[in-house]
């Protein structure tokens, strides 16, 4: 195999560190080109001293300044950058092959973007991306001659178990053309998967973050919490698999061992299962078509012992239904959505309002907001502006 030049967006993350952890065990056929993240100088320091990148970027300056004197007196050679056109650069640049999309939020979409553009091997795990913008995204990964991998793990799992046609060429079949019934997303259904509607509006910050099955970044883990994760992944497998709002249903499966799953119109289900580790999908994506190890040790299902499934309930957690209402709105509503929902989840996890005002907040702005037809992503970044201080001014409000 020829030697793979990889960037790393959100190196320090727990995405981007387990991307780092299955690509320490091949190093013969992948070198880490460039590395990036928002200001975590420390972490960034390891890595650069473990990795030997040939690009260190961090979106703030401040951070970069400090990371190139410290760089310096330990003799690295690696080039630090910083800002936003410096994560374009090094997503786009000649000499990458792959790009792990793994910044959380609408930062992320951006550098996506330039790694579409640009044609690269993209492993997306910032969802955020396909939610904001995915009929673009996805034109500019066509465009482009870009492969997308699906990291996020439930559309990993449907793409090991879509048909071949659908994973090789993105652009036109529709799902019943292939065969394919319907998507079923599993959900752990996350901490408070048994909570009351009472118990679920004094939840602190501390219970949200205590994730049953996974280890991730704290914005994603109280999307968890709300499902609101769920949501943006309802969102996702709309772009990604070109399926209808219809076509996609959400199961409530507490051990996270089946990570999704595909029926077929003769009714046979399909579905990949696993231990809950993310470096499974990282390491499909990194490899695919051939398959690498990972490190993830074997799934026991004598331990296991029992699947369990069952309903998502909408009414302890209206984020799902108002992800689903927002995708069925279309345009720019999944955008608004979205950011309402990055500082709803800001808000409660600096204690400034309580659980259930997350879905109060994103339900009003969505409720007051105009939906436009998406054009372009200056517009997006545009909508994405005003919902956010829209979400600020209902917060200050509460
Ligand atoms: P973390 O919070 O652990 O890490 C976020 C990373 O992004 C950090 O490296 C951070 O840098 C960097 N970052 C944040 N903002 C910016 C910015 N504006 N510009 C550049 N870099 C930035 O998140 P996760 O790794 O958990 O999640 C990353 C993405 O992957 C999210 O979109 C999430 O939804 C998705 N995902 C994660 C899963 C998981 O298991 N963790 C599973 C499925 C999807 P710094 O350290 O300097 O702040
Ligand atoms: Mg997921």
């Amino acid at each position: 195999h020829q030697m793979q030049n990889v960037t790393i967006l959100g190196a320090t993350g727990t995405i981007g560190l387990q991307t780092l952890d299955v690509i320490s065990q091949h190093p013969d056929r992948f070198n880490v080109f460039a590395l990036a993240a928002n200001s975590n100088v420390k972490s960034m320091l390891d890595l650069c001293s473990t990795y030997a990148p040939e690009y260190a970027v961090m979106l703030q300056e401040t951070a970069a300044i400090e990371l190139t004197a410290e760089l310096k007196s330990i003799g690295s050679k690696t080039i630090v950058k910083h800002g936003e056109v410096a994560l374009n650069d090094i997503s786009a640049h000649d000499q990458v092959d792959i790009v792990m999309a793994a910044i959380v939020g609408a930062a992320g979409l951006h550098p996506a973007m330039a790694a579409a553009k640009a044609g690269k091997r993209i492993l997306l795990a910032n969802k955020e991306t396909l939610v904001m913008a995915g009929n673009l995204f996805m034109q500019a990964v066509i465009d482009g001659g870009a492969s997308l991998l699906p990291i996020d793990s439930e559309h990993n799992a449907i793409f090991q178990v879509m048909p071949q046609q659908r994973t090789k060429n993105l652009s036109n079949a529709t799902l019943s053309s292939l065969g394919v019934k319907r998507v079923l997303l599993t959900a752990s259904g996350g901490p408070f998967r048994n909570a009351s509607l009472q118990e679920l509006k004094i939840v602190t910050r501390a219970q949200a973050l205590n994730h049953p099955n996974w280890v991730m970044g704290p914005k994603i883990t109280v999307d968890s919490a709300t499902m609101m994760n769920k949501g943006l992944e309802v969102i996702e497998a709309h772009w990604l698999f070109n399926a209808s709002p219809n076509q996609i249903d959400v199961v409530v499966h507490p051990q996270s061992v089946i990570h999704s799953m595909v029926e077929y119109i003769d009714g046979s289900v399909l579905a990949q299962l696993g231990n809950p580790d993310m470096r499974t999908p990282i390491a499909y994506g990194l490899g695919y078509p051939d398959r690498l190890a990972s490190g993830v040790s074997s799934l026991d299902l004598l331990t296991t012992a029992r699947l369990d499934f069952c309903a998502p309930d909408l009414i302890r957690f209206p984020c799902l239904r108002i992800a689903y209402e927002a995708l069925n709105m279309g345009g720019t509503a999944p955008a608004i959505l979205n950011a309402a929902n990055e500082i709803a989840v800001e808000a409660f996890l600096a204690e400034k309002i309580g659980f259930m005002d997350i879905p109060n907040t994103i339900e009003a702005v969505l409720a007051t907001a105009n939906i436009e037809q998406v054009e372009s992503i200056e517009q997006l970044v545009a909508i994405d502006a005003h919902a956010r201080l829209m979400a600020r001014k209902q917060i200050s409000a509460l």
